[in-house]
Order: structure tokens, then sequence, then C-alpha cells
């Protein structure tokens, strides 16, 4: 009857096909990449201008009806999960790139554009988008500035932040706000920082402009093999110890690097313990420098095989295997749960021999394949959803993952936001003044609490309940714990 209600008042608002009611239909926006989690929202919208999805929110907030804003969906930690009695608002059709200005070196984008089809549009000028996520043939740039994403490059050109110059940017009533600029740095508060990573909960990005840089002269991949995980993590810290920064340094474990291989026979060593692949990227000679050192270093660290890939399809195929890992290790068990930690990469071997023990006590594989110069951990719990309790042990043994980067000094997401699966990691990693700080936050922009409700900021409640809220030393108790 609500659905029925809800989808008539909309179609008011926007073209016949662009409201969705019906189950059946629904069905395919009923969650994200984390697919454990399921939830059919009330009625999905896919407006196609920014007026539309202005009006959308316009009335969703006159009527205090949750909407939960969506992009391509490929995000793992529910933050596009919908809510049940809300709008689902999905900005896939807002799909065009406004403008390349190669002499700027920028790009004004519609959310709904694909991370990789940047690349393509600004290749012509011998430009391209940093931030790949594996997932760039797919996600969308409005997703990628809601989550603060990351990918390969990110160690040395920085995630989503870091190359983002301004976002426009409704608020849940409509208003459309206008955040950063073109230049190097503005007046007032850093509003494009706070609205990097915050998940849909403070406004629906309407329009991002990003910068492009030049292509390198020069790019070439080395793949190291490894007889141990600890010596391969070791080869990490040793080549930025060293003082290379590589454009990218990967590392897959056994599990991992015979996966991918078994799917796309990238040429990767079955043998292998670990698998390094360092990207080097720049001018002519400084590449051949980095080459040298870094190989000399890789052996030092006991490389058991080296290969130099600088040939484009030699390096799209070793790419392929990595970029594909996810998939791939997806073909091992039924389910796989992707986890997301970040911790210093000085503490690699320690955390990814406490994870393989975590795996053999909780009898669940883990597949390790990471953002390893980062320190931004991915492992890959396997599990099989129709087995009696997998589920929950495969979530219990997650937990247990995120605790260990925090442990370390870490944190509980590198990339993947918190959104529905991390809220009782987040009661682990912050206190009660800075989750406060949060849900003050979030009421400055949204004071209904209408946008993407209960997602990446737990209720002080839930943490208290949880028996883990954390008061961190040196802190004054907080008067809002009284009341728990
Ligand atoms: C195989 C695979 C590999 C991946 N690899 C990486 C990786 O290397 N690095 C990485 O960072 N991530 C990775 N991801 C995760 C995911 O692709 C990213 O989080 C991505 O940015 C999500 O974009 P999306 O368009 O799919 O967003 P969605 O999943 O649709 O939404 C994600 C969040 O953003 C919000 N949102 C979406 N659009 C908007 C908007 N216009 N305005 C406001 N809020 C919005 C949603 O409410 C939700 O909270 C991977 C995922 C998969 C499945």
């Amino acid at each position: 009857m609500r659905r029925e209600l809800l989808a008539g008042q909309l179609r008011e608002l926007l073209p016949a096909d662009a409201v969705i009611a019906t189950p059946e239909a629904l069905r395919p926006y009923a969650g994200d990449a984390l697919t454990a989690y399921r939830q059919l929202p009330c009625v999905a919208v896919l407006p196609e201008t920014v007026e539309q999805v202005q009006a959308v929110l316009h009335w969703c907030s006159e009527h205090q009806v949750p909407v939960v804003p969506r992009g391509a969906g490929t995000g793992l930690s529910g933050g596009a999960l919908p809510h049940e009695s809300g709008v689902l608002l999905v900005l896939a059709r807002l799909d065009r790139i406004l403008e390349i200005d190669p002499h700027r070196r920028l790009a004004r984008l519609q959310p709904g554009v694909r991370n990789l089809a940047i690349s393509e549009a600004a290749a012509p000028f011998g430009l391209y988008y940093a931030p790949d996520p594996s997932s760039q043939i797919a996600c969308s740039i409005g997703g990628n500035v809601a989550e603060n994403s990351g990918g390969v490059h990110c160690l040395k050109y920085g995630l989503t932040v870091h190359n983002l110059l301004a976002v426009r940017m409704l608020t849940m009533d409509g208003e459309l706000l206008e955040i950063g600029t073109d230049g190097l740095d503005a007046p007032g508060l850093d509003l494009l920082a706070l609205v990097t990573g915050s998940e849909g909960l403070l406004g629906v990005v309407v329009e991002v402009t990003v910068r492009l840089l030049p292509a390198p002269e020069r790019v070439q991949v080395l793949m190291a093999g490894f007889d141990s995980v600890v010596a391969a993590a070791d080869a990490v810290s040793a080549v930025i110890a060293n003082g290379v920064l590589p454009a990218g340094m990967e590392m897959m474990d056994r599990l991992a690097i015979q996966a991918a291989e078994d799917f796309v026979h990238a040429g990767y060593p079955r043998d292998a313990a670990a698998l390094l692949l360092c990207e080097l990227d720049g001018a002519d000679r400084e590449v051949d420098a980095q080459a040298s050192q870094v190989s000399a270093l890789l052996r030092q660290a006991g490389a058991t095989s080296l290969e130099v890939a600088e040939a484009p399809e030699q390096r799209a195929r070793l790419w392929a295997g990595r970029k594909a890992a996810f998939p791939a290790v997806g073909r091992l068990a039924p389910d796989y749960y992707c986890m997301d930690g970040t911790i210093p990469r000085h503490r690699l071997a320690e955390v990814l021999t406490r994870i393989g023990e975590l795996s053999e006590t909780h009898g669940l594989p883990v597949a390790n394949v990471f953002h390893a110069g980062d320190g931004n951990l991915h492992p890959l719990v396997l599990y099989d959803a129709n087995r009696d309790q997998e589920l929950a042990r495969a979530e219990a043994l997650g937990a247990r993952i995120l605790e260990l980067c925090v442990e370390v000094g870490g944190t509980i997401t590198g990339e993947h936001g918190v959104g529905h699966e991390k809220l009782d990691q987040m009661c682990v990693q912050f206190g009660s003044i800075e989750l406060e700080c949060f849900h003050r936050l979030k009421a400055a922009f949204d004071p209904a609490g209408l946008l993407n409700p209960g997602k990446a900021v737990p209720t002080l409640a839930r943490c208290s309940e949880l028996g883990g809220m954390h008061v961190h030393q040196g802190k004054l108790p907080h008067p809002e714990l009284e009341r728990f």
C-alpha cells in the first residue's frame, strides 16, 4: 500500500520509466556487492537531471521519507543497502562527462560517470585520472567521492580526496551547495574533505570536478615471487624505506595467486607463497634507476623469482590477475566476505601471520590480496552461506581481523567505508566524543536524519549495548555516557 502511494507521488515528479515499484523489478537494487545483506527498497527512482533529483529530495524531505543514494552498487560495506520504507535514489542515469579541460587539467562529471570512463575520455589529451579502484570498469565517480575510494595508484597519487577539486551537492531538502574550487586553496572550512567519504549521509553529489594528471613518460611493472608472506611484507617496507615511491605496490598470498592464475592465466608463479607487483612510473631515466634499485632490494629481501614487464600488453597481463583477484577468489567457495582494514606498513608481516592464525582458529580459509604499499589489507574470508552458522563465523572472523587492525594502530576501513557492515567496529575505533561530533555534523546537514539513515556512524546506545564504549585514555568521560 505504502509502495503504491509513494510510487504514485514520485511519478508526478519523474518520467514514468524512472520509478520502479514492483518487487521483481526492485530485486536487482536490493543491495550492493556485500551480498550477505539484502533489503528491497519501498521504491527506487532513476532521475535523469539534477532538477529531478532536487524534486525527489524536496518531496521526500517534506514528507519525512528516508532516501538512500546509490551509484553503481559496487560498494563492499552495504552503504547503498536500501531502507525498507524509503526511496532508493539511483544516480546511474546522470552519466554525462560535462567537460574535459586539458589546459586546466580537470574533468567535470555527472555523478553516474564510470571511473574508467574518465581516463578513457582524458587519454586523447595525454591525461588520466589517477584513483583506480579495481571495480573501475563499473563504479561511479559519485560513489567514489562518497566512499573516498582508493586503488592501485593511490600509494603515489592519493585517494579520491587528493584528486578532487569541487563537488556540487544537494542537501536532503534539495538545496544546492557548491563546495571547492579549481584553485589550490579555498577560504572557509574544508567542506570538500568532510563530504569526501561521507557515505551519502550529508548530501547527494550531483557534479564532481577532478584533477587530471599527465600520463607518465614510462611505466614498468616488476613481479616478484617469495617463499613466505613475511619475506614479501618485509620487502614492501624495504623498498619504501629506501626512498622509492612506487606508483603501486600490491601483494597476493598463495590462495589468491593460484585463484587468479587459474582464472586469467597472468603468468603468476603458482608455487610462490606470496607475490608482489610493483609499478614504477615517471621520466625515462628515473624509471631505469628505480627499476635497478628495486630489483636489487627485492632480491636482497629473498625474492625467488623476478620478472620485469615494460610492453603495455605485458603489463596489462600482470595487472589482469590482480584486478580480477576478487572474482577469481569468488570461484573458490560459494561466498566470500571482503574485509578492508589499514595498518602501519611496518606491521604487515606480523598482522598477516596473525590473520593466518585467526583463519585456523575460526576454521575458514582467508585469501589475501591487497594494496601493500598503503598497508591497506583486503582479507577475503571464504564461506558457504548455506551451511549452518557459516556466515556468522565469517562475520566473527572479519570483526576480529578489524579489531586486530585497530590494535596495531590502524583503522577499520581503508577505502570501502563503514556502511551497514562496520557499525560495531566503529565503537572499537572511536570514543563517545568523536562519535558525537560525527552525529552533530550529520545533523548540521540533515537535521531530520533522513539521508542514508542507520549507516556509517553508530548510535552511542549501540556502542554502549555492545559493552565496547571505548573512552580513549586521557579524555574526560563524556556527559552523554551518563545517560546509558
Ligand atoms: C570487485 C570489486 C573491487 C573493488 N575494488 C575497490 C578498490 O580497489 N578500491 C576501492 O576503494 N573500492 C573498491 N571496491 C568498492 C567499490 O567499488 C567502491 O566503494 C566504489 O566507490 C563504489 O561506487 P558505486 O558507484 O558502486 O557506489 P555504491 O555502491 O552505489 O554506493 C556506495 C556509497 O556511496 C553513496 N553514494 C553513491 N553515489 C552517491 C552520490 N552521488 N551522492 C552521495 N552518495 C552517494 C551510497 O549511498 C553508498 O553509501 C571494489 C568493489 C568490487 C565489487
